[in-house]
């Protein structure tokens, strides 16, 4: 099976698994496992922040830094699209009594003024009190989409204005540097913090860890412990974050060649209706009336394909380290014989 269903789905190689076998273990919550302070020390050293945590996954990084960042009752600026809002679990309100104020955009990107107009008169008590700002880069549900730099420039210099956090989903955070060539240090110039997966296209089977200030990272060891997410001999995963960071990056735009082939090929194929690519490694497309993504996704499977179904007619396919380039030309041949 071809498995463009996402990029989360990829298995440790041989280097990646030699690498956690040779790992050398302590007990984390006492400060002495060895990998996961390297990685700690590593991912903050890389972005130029103050600290980090290494924790079990991009959403637990995400909703500690919102709690990190805000108290109940205070409210989160995002866009409508935001994985924070839309996919994990209701946290922002659930982990951290909060509400959002959603901006309506079209790829998941906004304006410094949009996030003007969200921010809410912090002397009118009948609204919520406007704690923080938060982006995703790159955008999932806009099917990939980067961030203009400038753009977010932009919104830090309206947060030190007027005093609001500045968090950042980087999940796909190094497709993004791929594309727009940033260094890491100049994101973590611009951020209060930043959650960077290492589980999807870097390829390490578990984690995520979160960069930040001193605070924020102060504030979130203790959050991490009662989200349950301060583990053990957890050195063995992050050894293989460590490996993911030295040897994955890298080959991030070959995914993104990949996937720029399939967005061509579905731009020619007679059932998609409206192909939309981000210039990373996702692909969403729209289907032409008359055929529903259930049924698009039985044809395909039937020829060896995976995809993921985003909504009653749209569709997505990432692109990652378990798909060859063959693979990628094998599926793309496909469209004649839907
Ligand atoms: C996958 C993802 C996350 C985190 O997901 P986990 O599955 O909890 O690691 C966060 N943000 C975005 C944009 C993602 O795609």
């Amino acid at each position: 099976m071809i498995d463009l269903r996402s990029d989360t789905v990829t298995r440790p190689t041989a280097g990646m698994l030699e690498r956690m076998m040779k790992a050398s273990v302590g007990d984390m919550i006492f400060g002495e496992d060895p990998e996961v302070n390297e990685l700690e020390r590593m991912a903050a050293d890389m972005f130029g922040m103050e600290g980090s945590l290494f924790c079990p996954s991009g959403t637990m990084t995400n909703q500690i830094a919102i709690k990190a960042h805000t108290r109940p009752g205070d409210e989160v600026i995002c866009s409508r699209m935001a994985h924070v809002y839309l996919f994990e679990g209701g946290g922002v309100a659930f982990n951290s009594g909060a509400s959002v104020a959603l901006i309506d955009t079209e790829n998941g990107t906004f304006t410094a003024e949009e996030v003007k107009q969200h921010i809410n008169n912090p002397d009118d008590p009948h609204k919520a009190f406007t704690r923080l700002v938060e982006v995703e880069n790159t955008v999932n549900r806009g099917a990939g989409a980067c961030w203009d730099f400038d753009q977010m420039i932009r919104i830090r210099e309206l947060c030190n204005q007027r005093h609001l956090g500045f968090h950042l989903d980087g999940a796909r955070l190094f497709n993004a540097m791929t594309v727009d060539g940033r260094k890491p240090e100049e994101y973590g110039a611009l951020f209060d913090s930043i959650s960077i997966c290492l589980s999807k296209g870097l390829g390490a089977p578990v984690g995520s860890v979160l960069v930040g200030n001193r605070e924020i990272i102060r504030q979130g060891a203790r959050i991490r412990k009662a989200f349950g997410g301060a583990m053990r001999q957890a050195g063995y995963i992050a050894a293989a974050g460590i490996y993911a960071l030295k040897n994955n990056v890298v080959r991030l735009a070959e995914d993104h060649r990949n996937a720029e082939a399939l967005a061509g090929a579905l731009e020619q194929c007679r059932l998609t209706e409206k192909v939309n690519y981000g210039g990373t490694n996702i692909v969403i497309f729209t289907l032409k009336p008359g055929t529903t993504a259930p049924e698009f996704l039985e044809k395909i499977k039937a020829k060896g394909i995976l995809a993921l179904k985003t909504g009653e007619r749209s569709i997505r396919m990432v692109t990652h380290l378990d798909v060859s380039g063959a693979q990628v030309a094998e599926a793309c041949n496909i469209r004649a014989s839907l």
